[in-house]
């Protein structure tokens, strides 16, 4: 049975899809078989993955309005060595769309749930909004990925995606729960950096994460590839931090 994780943070451009890109490559590395959900019009993670948002045949869009099967819509990223469910902008659509749906935030859920035996993991890449599609996303995870810049305003916001989480685990799906803080971009020569990061550990102890990802310029460089970071330059400082992570979410299922 794949282990399903949003990657969420309702803050733009905080490394919601690079996380989820290169965690996704970072675990086929490690032999995992992996399933890399776009759940954002932007269709970032898509072409970071390799796939053609424009040219797309089905995509999120279709399976969340039952007009297409996972099975149909689903790609392979040959570079990462994971199956992709691409998305582009259509899918702002399906907010609209979807409110006249029985059961609208459960689509997703129902949708994966035919493909559940192909994968270990399911990664969600979530868009910068507490919207419909998130709250898709949220109903369908066992948990939920956080990553978070370790900057001033980092943790203003955090509340508000803590109690979305709370609110969807006490109404809608009692199996969510917050996996952890990713902390992402870290600059270890920053003061601030490191005190930030020293507090996240005194609030949420055994909820943050103990890999570390660095800001590393071959994670940026990696999208107008198309390749994920890990693939692009596998012995650079973030694609190993990435792999490292793998590592620690393949130990962490395993006490789930
Ligand atoms: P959005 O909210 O728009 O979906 P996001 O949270 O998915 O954004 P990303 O697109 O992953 O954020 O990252 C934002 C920018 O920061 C991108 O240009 C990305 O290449 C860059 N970036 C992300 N992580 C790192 C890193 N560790 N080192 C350097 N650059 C990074
Ligand atoms: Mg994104």
């Amino acid at each position: 049975m794949a282990k399903i994780f949003c990657v969420a943070n309702q803050k733009g451009g905080v490394g919601k899809t690079t996380t989820s890109v290169n965690l996704a490559a970072g675990l086929a590395k490690l032999e995992q078989r992996v399933l890399l959900v776009d759940l954002d019009p932007q269709g970032n993670a898509t072409m970071g993955a390799g796939i053609n948002k424009a040219t797309l045949q089905a995509s999120t869009y279709h399976v969340l309005l039952g007009e297409a099967e996972v099975k149909e819509a689903r790609q392979r990223s040959e570079a990462g060595r994971f199956d992709v469910l691409p998305a582009n902008r259509e899918l702002a659509g399906a907010e609209v769309e979807m409110v006249d749906l029985a059961q609208r935030e459960r689509r997703l859920k129902h949708a994966l749930a035919a493909v559940d035996a192909d994968y270990d993991f399911i990664l969600v890449d979530c868009p910068p909004a507490l919207s419909m599609l998130t709250l898709n996303g949220l109903c369908a995870a066992h948990g939920v990925i956080i990553p978070m810049q370790c900057e001033y305003y980092a943790l203003e916001g955090l509340s508000d995606l803590v109690n979305t989480i709370k609110k969807v685990h006490a109404n809608l799906n009692t199996d969510l729960k917050i996996i952890g803080l990713l902390r992402v971009m870290f600059d270890p020569r920053m003061t601030l950096s490191q005190q930030v990061s020293a507090q996240l550990e005194q609030h949420f102890g055994g909820k943050v994460f103990k890999t570390i990802i660095p800001r590393n310029v071959r994670l940026a460089e990696a999208p107008s590839y198309g390749v994920p970071g890990v693939t692009f330059d596998p012995s650079s400082k973030g694609a190993q931090a990435y792999i490292a992570f793998g590592a620690e979410m393949v130990e962490r299922i395993k006490t789930m």
